[in-house]
């Protein structure tokens, strides 16, 4: 506490740019820091558009709660987690429906279970694997091939299609690994970096000398069928409580929505003594804002568009990370009209499939208080790398593509009571040399005093990774204005 005749500290100012998760949750932490620390601190989070929190977006309507966005997040990466028993509401999350701990995948335009004990690509249990109709025999075989292949040279930045065709096959790759990983990214496989998306599996490959080795292994005591449901959480409204909260816990007038930021200048020097703001903030409607540092939470491609001026070398860096687009397409049934049993999370579609869907969540199966009673939400994904001409569609063209793939593959009659379709740019893609790249994107700002980036471009898609970039950013900003 300040004592009289002891000078008051000149309050230092930060802009936070972009109001999605890793915008937000930065915000958050400096907030945070200032209250529990007493530290001189002003924050103003600058929000493009008019509604915060970027890519997590629930709607509700006639009782159904659709994720335009995200659905959930996984415990195991635990920066999320954290965040939300940080916020006090940790005891509000729900895990999906233990009583369906399976996905489908489609084969031949039919949808068969994932083989229990099947993990992402390749299988941990002997005898549902040998009688999945997921695989011929001789891809079967192809598999178990891998228990007896030597690993790889450690280091190679090796594509997802490249490490699994190598290990267990072709089939195994086409059949699982492609739209099981594949599907997370949105991603060329042949074009995904395996080491900046799932490095575990080359650090299992070079520990066991086996996939299946390593999984047999490390996964014996938690099986599931393709992957482990009870890492995942939500909220009973949805992912936007988070969103919510997170708000509710900044200062009043601190978040600033329809205000797209269009440069960033620095300028340094004193004036009567008194140091100046090294950042000014340009808007596109003209006003501008001085700041001490500032975080950019933003699509790479944005962040690239302010630091060209500043930093052009990263910048052009920024700019060599593509996004692709999809779409998700919410779809509300009266469960009477769904032939399907729906005994499972969802399912995934194989890129050989030939379909216009990549998956469907089961959504009101897979978590409670998604639909009123009798009615059944589905969430439909278009889109990703793989097919990205098929997002040239209208709305209602595409709409009708999907119908036409659900109707086949779950049974269904007649058309949804409605339909939401949501097209997002907004998955950054890890291609090969994604970490270098990073690395270099890294040095170069690291050179630049008072500015951060963070969000999905770098570390990591999933909401945890983006939490986690946004704790970094924040730590950085408090380090350089504070000690
Ligand atoms: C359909 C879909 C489903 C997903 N499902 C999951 C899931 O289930 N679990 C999971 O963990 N992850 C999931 N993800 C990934 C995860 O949602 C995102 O990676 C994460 O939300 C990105 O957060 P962010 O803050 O980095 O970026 P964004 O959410 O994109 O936020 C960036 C913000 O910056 C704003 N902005 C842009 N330019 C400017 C500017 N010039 N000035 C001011 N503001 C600007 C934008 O309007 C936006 O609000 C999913 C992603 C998608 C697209």
């Amino acid at each position: 506490m300040r004592t009289d005749g002891e000078p008051t500290a000149a309050k230092r100012v930060v802009g936070v740019v972009g109001g999605g998760i890793a915008g937000l949750t930065a915000a958050y932490r400096l907030s945070q820091a200032a209250q529990q620390q007493n530290l001189p601190l002003d924050l103003k989070l600058l929000e493009a558009t008019d509604c915060i929190g970027g890519l997590i977006q629930t709607t509700t309507e006639n009782g159904f709660v659709m994720e335009r966005g995200p659905d959930a997040f996984i415990t195991i990466k635990p920066w999320a987690f954290q965040l939300c028993q940080d916020l006090g509401i940790a005891d509000q999350l729900i895990s999906p429906n233990p009583n369906f701990p399976r996905s489908f995948i489609v084969r031949a335009g039919k949808l068969y279970p994932v083989p229990e004990g099947f993990y992402l690509m390749a299988p941990t249990a002997l005898w549902p694997f040998v009688t999945t109709p997921i695989f011929s025999w001789r891809g079967k075989l192809r598999m178990a091939m891998d228990l007896f292949l030597p690993p790889s040279v450690p280091d190679t930045d090796e594509s997802l299609e490249d490490f699994v065709v190598r290990r267990l096959g072709r089939e195994a790759f086409e059949r699982m690994a492609q739209p099981m990983i594949g599907g997370i990214y949105s991603a060329n496989p042949k074009e995904l970096s395996l080491k900046a998306t799932m490095p575990q599996f080359l650090q299992l490959e070079q520990r066991f000398g086996s996939i299946i080795r390593a999984l047999v292994e490390t996964m014996s005591a938690r099986r599931a069928g393709g992957v482990r449901y009870s890492i995942f959480r939500t909220f009973p409204a949805g992912m936007r409580t988070l969103v919510d909260r997170l708000v509710q816990t900044l200062p009043s007038n601190s978040v600033q929505t329809k205000t797209t930021v269009i440069g960033l200048r620095r300028q340094q020097g004193e004036d009567g003594g008194q140091t100046l703001p090294e950042w000014e903030i340009h808007f596109d409607d003209g006003q501008s804002l001085a700041v001490d540092a500032v975080c950019l939470a933003l699509p790479a491609v944005q962040t690239a568009k302010l630091l060209t001026p500043l930093a052009p070398e990263v910048a052009k860096l920024l700019k060599t990370i593509p996004y692709a687009s999809l779409a998700t397409i919410n779809l509300a049934f009266e469960r009477s009209q769904i032939g399907h049993r729906l005994d499972g999370m969802g399912f995934v579609v194989p890129a050989i499939e030939n379909q216009s869907i990549t998956a469907c969540t089961f959504s009101s199966l897979k978590f409670p208080h998604r639909a009123p009673e009798g009615k059944v939400l589905l969430r439909a994904f278009a889109g990703g790398a793989l097919q990205q001409d098929l997002l040239e569609r209208s709305n209602p063209d595409l709409l009708e593509s999907v119908l036409s793939n659900l109707r086949q593959l779950l049974q269904i009659e007649g058309n949804p009571i409605f339909s939401r379709t949501t097209r997002w740019t907004a998955s950054p893609q890890y291609h090969l040399g994604h970490l270098d790249r990073i690395s270099q994107i890294e040095t170069g700002v690291s050179k630049i005093n008072g500015l951060e980036l963070a969000g999905n471009a770098f570390h990591g898609v999933g909401v945890p990774d983006c939490v986690r970039s946004a704790n970094q950013a924040a730590e950085a900003i408090l380090r350089h204005l504070f000690s």
